[in-house]
């Protein structure tokens, strides 16, 4: 099973150091031969302008909005939950999202740098509750999602971890919390794409 991180811009290191640790296989993504390889990808932080500019040069725009319908796990975080949404608001004119998950989100929706910030989190893994700090940083703010989206944890009303289907996004950053409960959640939904994928080839063959 092999986790792809985007990364043509961005905070993807902090990714693969925690995914690593969870003993992942884990592979960087820039190229559209490059995400044919992979069971899961994670779209990190960073600047969602320039992420958007860059799936376009790199071709992996339609590459990934097809693999995404089709069912592979996908987890953006901050930049990466921008680049996911259906609508962005304060984003640049020529910005465009891929669609694949119902919210409406604003960019740098608590504040510009200065007004980053650390709060206590409460997530629904499935299972139980895990607590984790969550380190917001010039974070989008969720304003509204479709019924379709699950919404696992939130900070004073606002979603912060939400998944609809294949599709995991948080406002924060989880890779660089006091503890890795989203990043085995997300393995843990590439696992089971690996069990299914196999299940279908087996019937196939
Ligand atoms: N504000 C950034 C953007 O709009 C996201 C910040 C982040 O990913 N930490 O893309």
């Amino acid at each position: 099973m092999k986790i792809g991180i985007l990364a043509l811009q961005g905070a993807f290191a902090a990714h693969k150091r925690v995914l690593c640790d969870l003993g992942a296989h884990v592979t960087l993504v820039r190229t559209p031969d490059q995400l044919a390889l992979v069971d899961g990808l994670v779209i990190p932080g960073g600047e969602s302008t320039t992420m958007s500019m860059l799936l376009d040069s790199s071709g992996l725009r339609e590459p990934l909005v097809h693999r995404v319908a089709s069912g592979l796990p996908v987890f953006g975080t901050c930049a990466g939950l921008i680049v996911l949404a259906s609508e962005i608001v304060d984003g640049r004119t020529d910005q465009e999202p891929l669609e694949v998950l119902d919210v409406k989100v604003r960019r740098n929706g608590y504040g510009r740098q200065i007004d980053s910030f650390e709060t206590q989190l409460f997530i629904e893994t499935g299972r139980r509750v895990s607590g984790m700090n969550g380190v917001f940083i010039r974070a989008p703010r969720v304003e509204s999602v479709s019924e379709a989206v699950e919404v696992l944890a939130e900070v004073e009303g606002d979603p912060v971890l939400i998944r609809q289907r294949n599709v995991l996004a948080a406002t924060f950053h989880p890779e660089l919390g006091d503890n890795n409960c989203v990043h085995e959640m997300f393995s843990e939904m590439v696992a089971e794409y690996g069990r299914t994928n196999t299940e279908s080839e087996q019937v196939r063959s």
